[in-house]
């Protein structure tokens, strides 16, 4: 577990010297530590090390591991960034923080009522699917205007920004440069991209969160379906 205090130091170093090569401020880029499949020790070894933004794929992973590292850390920011049904929308909205996977209408709605219910309003961020992959989650890019407008003006959804997986056999600064266009025509600010392979890259093209899993915590456990 010492190594995930190494590991973290080491990409806030790259994150920082990314940043400052696209004449952005450092600190303008979050880091979401991903840690799905990964035990709790790994995440308290992380907090011990000062990181306080997480992400976890899956609701029922995210359940079994935060609310008890929450009594310890309750400053710590938890992410949402795989797929969300709409039958976990309740725990995802009593859970995270941000919901990073905002895809479909249905999803949106039941988000927005679900909000009013909790009086709790996790930021939302909407997922585009940029390389148009069938198997993919995500807004169609040609679609991506319509659906902010419909989460953010008729659906009131606090929606902050975008996010996208480039399809892991193509370069993905295309994929970046047309998540960020989307996103200024949207007025949207906020672009969560790049992973441990490309983070660097995605930071270059602007965004301000990345999610990195690997490159911090080492090999996943389990490979989650
Ligand atoms: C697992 C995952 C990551 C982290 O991937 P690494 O390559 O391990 O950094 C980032 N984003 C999403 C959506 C993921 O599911």
């Amino acid at each position: 577990m010492s190594d995930v205090a190494a590991n973290l130091a080491h990409i806030r170093d790259r994150m920082a010297k990314a940043a400052r090569g696209a004449e952005r401020a450092p600190d303008s880029v979050t880091l979401i530590a991903v840690s799905k499949t990964q035990p709790a020790e790994a995440v308290e070894a992380a907090l011990v090390a000062g990181q306080r933004v997480f992400g976890e794929n899956r609701v029922q992973e995210a359940k079994s591991k935060y609310p008890a590292l929450r009594e310890t850390w309750p400053d710590l920011e938890l992410h949402l960034i795989g797929p969300l049904q709409t039958n976990k929308v309740g725990e995802a909205v009593a859970l995270f923080d941000v919901v990073q996977s905002v895809d479909r209408e249905k999803l949106a709605r039941a988000l927005a009522k679900e909000m009013d219910k909790q009086g709790r309003r996790p930021a939302c961020f909407i997922q585009v699917n940029t390389g148009e992959e069938p198997q993919k989650a995500g807004v169609l890019p040609a679609e991506a205007e319509a659906f902010v407008a419909l989460c953010r003006d008729s659906l009131a959804l606090p929606v902050q920004g975008l996010m996208c997986i480039p399809p892991f056999e193509e370069p993905p600064a295309p994929h970046f440069a047309l998540l960020r266009g989307i996103a200024e025509r949207s007025g949207l600010s906020q672009l969560s991209m790049g992973m441990s392979g490309d983070f660097e890259t995605a930071i270059a093209l602007g965004a301000t969160h990345v999610r990195v899993g690997t490159a911090i915590f080492g090999a996943r456990l389990t490979q989650p379906a």
